[in-house]
C-alpha cells in the first residue's frame, strides 16, 4: 500500500512556510505500515489542484488532502477531488445545521460561504472536528476501477492531528490487511556513506519487502530496516537476518546493532570491563566530557577530565612539559600523548584520553605555525601503553570539533 499526500496552499510555495503536516501525516502512515511513496505542494487553483489529484489518484493506493477546507475562496480541496474523482459534492445538511449553531452560540452572523464547508463528496463519510469549523471527510472509493481511499483534512496542525489519529488511523488500519512492523537500526562511526552503502547494498537489495534507508550525519552513519509483514515474529525474523548478515559484512565497524549511541556503548563496553576513563581536551573545548556525561549514569565509567587550552594550563593542568610545547608545538602527537598520560595518572582513570588539534579558521601560531587546519592528534594511554592517532578532518571549526570528540569516542570503544 502507498500514499501519496498533497498539502494545499500557496503559501507553502513561497519562501515563508513549510508543509510540516504532512510530516506529521508520514509518521501516522508508516505505523501502519504505509509507504508515503509521493508528496506535493500545490497552490490555491482549482485546476492545479485537480490536475495534482488526478495524478495522485493514478499512482497512489491512498491520498491524503491536507488544507483548502475552510470557507473562503481560495478552499479549493473539496471541489478538486469531486473534479478528479468525477463524482459531485452535496450539503450535508445535519452539517449546515452544526454550522448554524456553532456560530449562534458564539452570537455571531454566518456569511453564505460557510455552507460550502459543509459539502461532502458523494459517499465519503463526514469526520468531526472539535477544534475547527470545517470537517474531514474519508472516502472509499474506486478511480480507474483501482480501489482508493480519499481523506480530506483541514490545514490548521491543530485540527489535522486530532483529526487524523482519532479518526483518520483507525479507519485506514480497519481497511488495510493486518501488518506487523519491525525495525532495526545499525549504527556506524566515521565511515564513509558512499563505502557503507556499496558493502551493504548488495546484501539489502535481495531484501525487496524491506525499506532500506541509510541516514548519514555529524560522523555516523545509520542503516534503517523497516519491514510489514501478517506476524510480528515474521517481521522480525525478516530484519533481523538482514541485520545479522549486514554485520557479518561491516564487523567491527558497527558500534550499535539496536540504536544506542556511540556515547552509550562506549559507557557500556568500559562498565562491563570495570574501566574508568577521564579526558584532557584541548581543541574540542569539553565536547567529549560533555557527550558522555549527557548519559545517565555515566559517572560508573567516566570520572572527568579537564578543558587545558592554552599550553600553560595543559603544564598545570597534567604536567605536559614546557619544552615539548615548546619543541613540537601544542598539535602533535606527543602532546596528545602527554595530556592522555597526565589525565591518567593525575584521575588514577584506567584509561586516559587527549585531544588536541586546530579547529581554524585562524592557523596555528609559534611552534604550530603552518599546520593544516584541521589537524588533530587524539592519544590514548591505559595500562598496555600510550596510542596516538593522527586525523584530518575537513571542514569548519564546528566541524572539526565534533569530529574530533567523534574520532577519541571511536577510540575509547575500539
Ligand atoms: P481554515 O478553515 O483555517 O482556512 P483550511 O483547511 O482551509 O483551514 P488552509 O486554509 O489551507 O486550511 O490552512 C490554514 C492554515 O493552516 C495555514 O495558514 C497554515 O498556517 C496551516 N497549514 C495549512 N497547511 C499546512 C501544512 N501542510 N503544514 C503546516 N501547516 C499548514
Ligand atoms: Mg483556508
Amino acid at each position: 500500500m502507498i500514499a501519496e499526500i498533497i498539502a494545499a496552499g500557496s503559501e507553502m510555495l513561497t519562501p515563508f512556510r513549510q508543509d510540516t503536516n504532512s510530516l506529521y501525516l508520514t509518521a501516522g502512515l508508516n505505523d501502519l505500515g504505509v509507504t508515503v511513496a509521493f508528496k506535493t505542494i500545490v497552490g490555491d487553483s482549482l485546476e492545479h489542484l485537480t490536475g495534482a489529484a488526478v495524478n495522485a489518484l493514478r499512482r497512489a493506493d491512498i491520498v491524503i488532502f491536507s488544507g483548502g477546507l475552510g470557507p473562503t475562496e481560495d478552499d479549493l480541496t473539496r471541489e478538486a477531488a469531486a473534479a478528479a474523482l468525477g463524482i459531485e459534492l452535496h450539503p450535508d445538511p445535519g452539517m449546515i445545521a452544526a454550522l448554524y449553531k456553532r456560530f449562534a452560540e458564539r452570537r455571531m452572523t454566518m456569511t453564505p460561504n460557510n455552507t460550502k464547508q459543509a459539502n461532502v463528496l458523494d459517499g465519503a463519510k463526514l469526520l468531526e472536528n472539535r477544534n475547527g469549523t470545517a470537517p474531514g471527510q474519508f472516502l472509499e472509493t474506486r478511480f480507474a476501477g483501482k480501489r482508493r481511499i480519499v481523506v480530506l483534512l483541514p490545514g490548521p496542525p491543530k485540527e489535522l492531528k486530532p483529526l487524523f489519529d482519532e479518526q483518520v488511523k483507525p479507519r485506514l488500519a480497519a481497511t488495510l490487511p493486518p501488518a506487523f512492523i519491525a525495525k532495526r537500526q545499525l549504527r556506524m562511526a566515521l565511515i564513509p556513506e558512499s563505502l557503507v552503502d556499496s558493502r551493504t547494498a548488495p546484501i539489502y537489495k535481495t531484501y525487496a519487502d524491506v525499506e532500506t534507508t541509510i541516514l548519514a550525519g555529524s560522523g555516523e552513519i545509520q542503516l534503517n530496516f523497516i519491514v510489514a509483514k501478517p506476524t510480528l515474529a515474521e517481521a522480525q525474523a525478516v530484519v533481523d537476518e538482514l541485520a545479522a548478515k549486514v554485520e557479518d559484512e561491516m564487523d567491527e565497524d558497527i558500534f550499535s546493532s539496536h540504536g544506542e549511541s556511540l556515547e552509550e556503548v562506549v559507557l557500556l563496553n568500559l562498565g562491563m570491563r570495570h574501566l574508568t576513563l577521564a579526558a584532557a581536551e584541548s581543541c574540542t573545548g569539553g565536547t567529549f566530557a560533555e557527550r558522555l556525561t549527557a548519559i545517565p549514569n555515566s559517572s560508573r565509567s567516566f570520572v572527568g577530565g579537564v578543558v587545558a587550552y592554552t599550553p600553560e594550563l595543559k603544564t598545570l593542568f597534567v604536567d605536559v612539559p614546557a619544552e615539548m610545547l615548546a619543541a613540537e608545538g601544542a598539535i602533535s602527537e606527543a602532546v596528545a600523548g602527554a595530556l592522555a598520560e597526565g589525565i591518567r595518572r593525575k584521575t588514577g582513570a584506567d584509561v586516559g584520553i587527549g585531544i588536541t588539534g586546530l579547529a581554524g579558521p585562524g592557523g596555528g601560531v609559534g611552534p604550530d605555525e603552518g599546520k593544516a587546519i584541521g589537524l588533530v592528534y587524539i592519544g590514548l594511554a591505559d595500562a598496555a601503553g600510550t596510542a596516538v592517532k593522527e586525523v584530518k578532518i575537513t571542514g569548519d571549526r564546528e566541524r572539526v570539533r565534533w569530529w574530533a570528540s567523534q574520532h577519541a569516542l571511536e577510540m575509547v570503544r575500539r
